[in-house]
């Protein structure tokens, strides 16, 4: 079964994207970490369905040998169904994104978004980093730059719009990431001809 994968730290606006892109209303309730088995919607735009993995990286209250648990789960679930899965959207704040990389960036640590990214791209996974919280963030271009230079990605962000797309869940403003996602869901039919 097709599907489009959302996953992304707690609090990045996962479910405020999810109620945005399906029209159905999600648990936002409940502990961070804690475990949601991959759920699937249909995303009405489209005939596919998304799996809403659980929320990784920092959880406070969360104890770290859960959270490695958690992120077990998630990269067992993604190795498992790898195949099916046509697109990945990676949710990050853009307010605190940058932040938050660099203070877990050092010799012995990869920060987990970045970790996440490469780890979708290395399984074949088209991903698409939805920057959320768009109407936060002042400096929005050279905040963005600033994200495709921690990702790998040669700047400036606007080459890589089928892979950055700055959005406002919250005010539905998502068009850059329906657009970033159609793309790839048309390229791999193209591929398939
Ligand atoms: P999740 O834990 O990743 O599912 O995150 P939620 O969807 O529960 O959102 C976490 C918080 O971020 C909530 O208070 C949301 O209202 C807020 N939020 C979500 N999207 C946006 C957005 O686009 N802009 C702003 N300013 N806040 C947002």
């Amino acid at each position: 079964e097709a599907e489009v994968a959302l996953v992304g730290r707690s609090n990045v606006g996962k479910s405020t994207l999810m109620r945005e892109l399906t029209g159905h209303s999600f648990d936002t309730g409940g502990k961070p970490g804690v475990t949601r088995s991959p759920n699937h919607y249909d995303w009405a735009a489209e005939d596919f369905v998304i799996s809403d993995l659980p929320g990784f990286g920092f959880m406070s209250g969360v104890d770290e040998e859960r959270r490695e648990q958690i992120k077990t789960a998630i990269v067992q679930y993604l190795e498992a169904h790898a195949e099916d899965v046509l697109v990945a959207i990676l949710v990050v704040d853009g307010k605190s994104v940058i932040d938050i990389i660099d203070r877990h960036s050092g010799p012995d640590e990869i920060p987990y978004d970045v970790e996440m990214f490469h780890f979708l791209r290395d399984l074949g996974i088209p991903t698409v980093v939805a920057v959320n919280k768009m109407d936060k963030v002042d400096d929005r271009d050279e905040r963005l730059d600033e994200l495709c230079d921690r990702l790998g990605l040669l700047p400036p962000w606007k080459q890589w719009q089928e892979t950055i797309a700055p959005i406002t869940a919250k005010k539905g403003q998502i068009s850059s990431l329906n657009e970033a996602v159609r793309e790839h869901l048309h390229e791999q039919k193209r591929d398939d001809l």
